[in-house]
């Protein structure tokens, strides 16, 4: 007879941790192969893993050589979440280590195609499901979450996925890869993440008629019900994780702009899709007026699109004028929006409450060329969803007007960006400062090569939530955002620019995010939202707070 030993947790160094097949299956804890000899002894795992131990740079090399095998991005896709959930120290690690292979999987563009398939893809449920029949119990819910030291939320309720549209329930990609960047980008502790999907429901009939849909096969709710809801939601997250900020991303606009509206001034929350992107977009610009030699206020700004992504960064856009001299008016009136009924003008009609400060004086111009035509913008931001909009007599017509036009196709998933790097150096022979909200590779043209950036939001969102949380500022505001994007521009490079790169490598990005972390709690401490002492060293303590993923010893 065999004694059966009990299922048992086993006290180490620091804390109690299980031991045996649950450490295995731990995905915090699990170190798989890189045991010790030791650690295999004194936490039951003789015979529960081959005899080799191997060291955490070996299990990196095998992992890559398993994520290169696969032939589609959404294959390595699966591989890394499945890396995850097994073994989530070295998911970060592997992620580190090749960051600028990893962004393009495990964020835009291929988390766009996982989402789409992400019912048909779905192996173990990721975060945090909540719906409308948890409606009065949705604190409760809330505490099964496993972890209490819950820092950073970022939430979504699914309805415009990227460039995408409404993915309902599937949208929970979109969360979960964005704390993953928050890991990776800044070192916010994983146990410390947590995504949530809000089902209210979608009107996606695809979705609705597709057997293996992971939410609510309901329609959207809107109006009361739908406010009620999200209130119920805000204030139990409050309760139960009273320390976390909470990012609000992928709303539809018209949601996103009037629960920002509703919530900022009394809770630690913002919108990355307007605020992270103003940020990023203006920091971008900074970098190509560095190029041109321009300055900033004398910009006038066409954006295709009059949606999240461009009234925000038009918003930080006049701040930013405004710093330099203008009025507010001035400023604003050097921001043109056309959207997919044309120019946005006083005289239409109907106009989103987003959209009023935009709406200027001036007669209707019906398509984009005519309005470049027009309005002889010196930059022009593609933030509309819809690919190709850029087309070849646009680009022609924008560098008739300016020796170095200023062309950022910000429009994700790269399906859906205005033009492609290609195309607006070869259309602009080689002018154009460009810059893309997917990635593009390096292109040739007449014996040079340019490095097209990539106004990716991870340079910005991670380095505000750190800073926030390491001061435990109680509100996010705009001069944070301001903060984060002048750090951003600055750390850009006079090599990076003669190739035509306005964003630094992501291989910095831990570097941007603490610097961009120190900003942010610096403006909450001299705005009096701080929570905690300021640190005389208030970088070192930003950095003292930034997870590396290291396995740690266990006995
Ligand atoms: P949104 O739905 O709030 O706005 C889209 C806007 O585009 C709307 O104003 C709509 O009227 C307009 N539009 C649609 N069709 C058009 C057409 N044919 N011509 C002109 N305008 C048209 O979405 P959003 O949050 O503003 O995002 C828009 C795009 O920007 C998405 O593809 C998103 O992925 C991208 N984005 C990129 C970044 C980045 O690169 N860092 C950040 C945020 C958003």
């Amino acid at each position: 007879m065999v004694d059966m030993k009990p299922r048992r947790r086993v006290r180490v160094s620091r804390t109690a941790i299980c031991a045996g097949a649950d450490l295995l299956h731990d995905p915090s804890l699990n170190k798989g192969t890189a045991f010790t000899e030791e650690e295999r002894d004194v936490l039951g795992l003789r015979g529960l893993l081959p005899p080799r131990v191997h060291s955490q740079d070996d299990q990196v090399a095998r992992s890559m050589e398993n994520y290169r095998r696969k032939e589609t991005d959404l294959g390595k896709y699966i591989h890394m979440m499945s890396l995850q959930e097994r073994n989530e120290t070295l998911f970060y690690r592997v992620i580190l280590d090749h960051l600028e292979e990893m962004m393009p999987i495990i964020y835009t563009p291929t988390v766009g195609k996982a989402c789409q398939e992400y019912g048909h893809i779905f192996r173990r449920p990721r975060g945090l499901f909540i719906s409308l029949k948890h409606r009065g119990q949705i604190a409760e819910i809330l505490q099964n979450w496993p972890y209490v030291d819950v820092r950073i939320i970022v939430v979504t309720d699914g309805e415009r996925i990227l460039g995408l549209g409404d993915l309902g329930a599937d949208g929970m990609g979109i969360p979960v890869g964005k704390l993953s960047l928050y890991t990776a980008c800044a070192g916010v502790h994983p146990s410390q993440t947590l995504p949530i999907t809000l089902d209210v429901g979608t009107n996606n009939e695809g979705l609705l008629n597709d057997p293996l849909y992971i939410g609510a096969k309901e329609r959207r709710v809107r109006g009361q019900e739908y406010d009620d809801f999200i209130d119920e939601f805000v204030h139990a997250a409050r309760q139960v994780f009273p320390h976390a900020l909470i990012q609000m991303e992928d709303f539809g606009n018209t949601n996103a702009f009037r629960l920002l509206k509703k919530y900022r001034d009394n809770l630690c929350t913002f919108n990355d899709d307007i605020q992270g992107t103003g940020a990023v977009a203006l920091a971008g610009i900074h970098s190509a007026l560095r190029i041109t030699g321009g300055d900033l206020k004398d910009q006038t700004i066409l954006y295709l699109g009059a949606g999240e992504a461009a009234v925000g960064i038009a918003n930080i856009t006049v701040s930013a004028m405004v710093a330099e001299g203008l009025t507010e008016e001035e400023a604003g009136r050097r921001q043109w929006l056309v959207d997919s009924k044309g120019l946005v003008v006083k005289s239409r009609t109907g106009l989103a409450d987003h959209k009023l400060p935009y709406a200027h004086d001036h007669e209707q111009v019906g398509d984009f060329l005519s309005a470049i035509e027009t309005l002889k913008p010196t930059a022009i931001l593609g933030v509309s969803g819809q690919t190709s909009m850029f087309t070849k007599q646009v680009i022609e017509t924008m560098s008739k007007l300016n020796e170095r036009p200023i062309v950022f196709a910000l429009s994700n998933p790269t399906s859906k960006s205005e033009c492609t790097a290609e195309e607006a150096y070869t259309w602009s022979k080689g002018e154009a400062i460009f810059a893309s909200g997917s990635p593009f590779d390096p292109v040739e043209y007449e014996g040079r090569t340019y490095v097209p950036g990539q106004g990716n939001n991870a340079y910005i969102f991670p380095g505000v939530g750190l800073g926030a949380i390491a001061c435990e500022a109680c509100r996010v505001t705009d001069e944070m955002f301001f903060a984060a994007a002048k750090t951003l521009a600055n750390l850009v490079s006079e090599p990076d620019l003669e190739k035509g790169r306005v964003y630094p490598s992501l291989t910095m990005i831990r570097e941007v995010s603490a610097a961009i972390a120190t900003a942010v709690a610096e403006v909450a401490y001299e705005s009096g939202i701080a929570g905690r002492k300021r640190p005389d060293d208030l970088e070192a303590y930003v950095r003292s707070q930034m997870y590396v993923p290291e396995y740690e010893s266990y006995v």
